[in-house]
């Protein structure tokens, strides 16, 4: 699907101007008549960029940028403001704002288009996260965890050969951050992975920024790591190019160092979200496959991995099997000592299975004081070691339930093996079940086989 632009003018003839510049690019355009008008869309139509003029009658282009980055609903929309003027001062107000980029009337085509696109990829990255992330509230935290971090200093690297602008740059950013030159990173061991945002140079002889940023672009682990270019400033062809190849800003030379503390502090809040947005979705993958009480896999993961194997030993790969362990007498343990002392065996009990398992085999809490343990390519008679070696390992020592309290526990566990080529998940961890009823009927703390003559 092609990206949605609102473009925000108060002047008829400049909005037409934008829509046909992006519309012939295939960007789907909406338009807004002031500021006002723009929060509304925003809000409403969810674009993915948005192009703002400054100067508007009601509320102007700043104003709506502070207050659509001040909504959680809107704040990750990248705004671009549109002066008329190449205005220090505007642009100083407008990144205060929180604005993501400048355009300068009359608008440029190739900045237009770069820049859109530029700011369009950022977005898509962001909602394809946002996406996978459930629920409102939880994006409330990343805000707080992100306007927290956006005081820390950053680790930027300024890639620049001309010593004197390599200083000079270092020399701006320092005190709120932690600017670094190629030399002293390469003395230092610090790789590109470790930094925050790299500043690179257009001008380089040796290390050609144009072809560092694509490389950058092309690694899995600098993929996302924000590139701020610093062009010549009759160069603009080549600061577009970089921009194409995956830049995320660009600053132009004379350097001023209100605008690059600006500009860097843009780019490290939106790193420092998507960070954020990153190591949250990898807390809510982690919990939505994990049991909270012993930390092995939970009943939900362990079938989805269990229908796999069965699935492939169907197809003529090895045979699969299962371990059903489930602890003896466990009420008692509640009634006796309580709750707490019977979540503190579980625990323990979860980790001696942890430790005691081969790395390829998964083990499970499958609900209750009840484990599952999947051993693939496993036939039944190792299937079986194993579950003997695991109920001795409980058995030989007892489980601490806190207070100096020690408590001698067992368990009980039925074995069974697939059936290819139809072998069904839940027929499998049915015999496994019957087997372990077995068990128990046999006098506890044993394992048992399922009947031969289930084949
Ligand atoms: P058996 O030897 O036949 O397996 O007897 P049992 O007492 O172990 O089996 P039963 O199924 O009758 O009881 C299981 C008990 O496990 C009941 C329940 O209160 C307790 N239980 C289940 N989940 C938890 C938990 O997360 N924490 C604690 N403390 N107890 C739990
Ligand atoms: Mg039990
Ligand atoms: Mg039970």
């Amino acid at each position: 699907m092609s990206a949605r632009v609102l473009v925000v003018d108060d002047i008829e003839a400049n909005r037409k101007l934008l829509q046909a510049k992006l519309s012939n690019e295939y960007f789907h355009v909406i338009t807004a008549v002031d500021g006002v008008d723009a929060i509304d869309k925003a809000v409403a139509e969810e674009p993915d960029v948005i192009l703002m003029d400054v100067m508007m009658p009601r509320m102007d282009g700043v104003e709506a940028c502070r207050q659509l980055k001040f909504d959680p609903r809107t704040e990750h929309i990248p705004i671009v403001l549109v002066t008329a003027l190449n205005e220090r001062e505007d642009r100083l107000r407008g990144l205060g704002a929180g604005a993501d980029d400048f355009l300068t009337k009359p608008v440029n085509d190739l900045q237009l288009l770069s820049r859109v696109r530029a700011l369009t990829k950022y977005k898509m990255v962001a909602d394809e996260l946002r996406k996978r992330e459930a629920g409102g509230k939880r994006l409330g935290a990343i805000d707080v965890v992100v306007s927290g971090r956006a005081q820390e200093p950053a680790r930027i690297l300024v890639v620049d050969e001309h010593e004197r602008q390599a200083k000079r740059i270092c020399r701006y950013l320092e005190g709120l951050h932690r600017p670094m030159s190629l030399e002293e990173a390469t003395q230092f061991g610090i790789a590109t992975s470790m930094v925050d945002m790299l500043i690179v140079s257009l001008s380089n002889e040796k290390l050609d920024g144009l072809r560092l940023c694509a490389y950058l672009r092309s690694v899995e682990s600098t993929r996302d790591l924000p590139i701020l270019v610093v062009s010549e400033p009759d160069d603009e062809k080549k600061a577009v190019r970089a921009l194409d190849l995956g830049a995320s800003d660009v600053i132009f030379k004379p350097i001023d160092s209100e605008e690059l503390n600006a500009r860097v502090k843009t780019q490290v809040r939106k790193k420092r979200y998507l960070d954020a947005l990153r190591s949250r979705l990898d807390q809510s993958m982690e919990l939505a496959v994990t049991d909270q009480l012993t930390g092995l896999h939970n009943r939900r993961y362990m079938r989805a991995q269990l229908e796999q194997f069965v699935k492939r030993a169907n197809m003529g790969g090895g045979p699969v099997s299962v371990l059903l362990a489930d602890i003896d007498h466990f009420k008692k343990v509640n009634d006796v000592h309580g709750h707490h002392a019977g979540d503190d065996i579980l625990r323990e009990f979860g980790r001696r299975l942890r430790e005691n398992i081969r790395p390829m085999d998964l083990a499970c809490r499958y609900g209750g004081e009840e484990f599952v343990v999947i051993m693939p390519e496993t036939s039944q008679a190792t299937a079986q070691q194993a579950g003997e070696r695991l109920r001795a390992i409980i058995d030989e020592s007892s489980f601490s339930i806190g207070r100096g309290e020690q408590l001698q526990v067992t368990m009980s566990g039925g074995v069974a093996t697939t059936f290819p080529p139809d072998d069904h998940m839940d027929d499998l961890l049915k015999r496994a079940d019957e087997a372990l009823y077995r068990a128990k009927s046999n006098g506890r703390n044993c394992i048992e086989l399922e009947h031969a003559g289930v084949e």
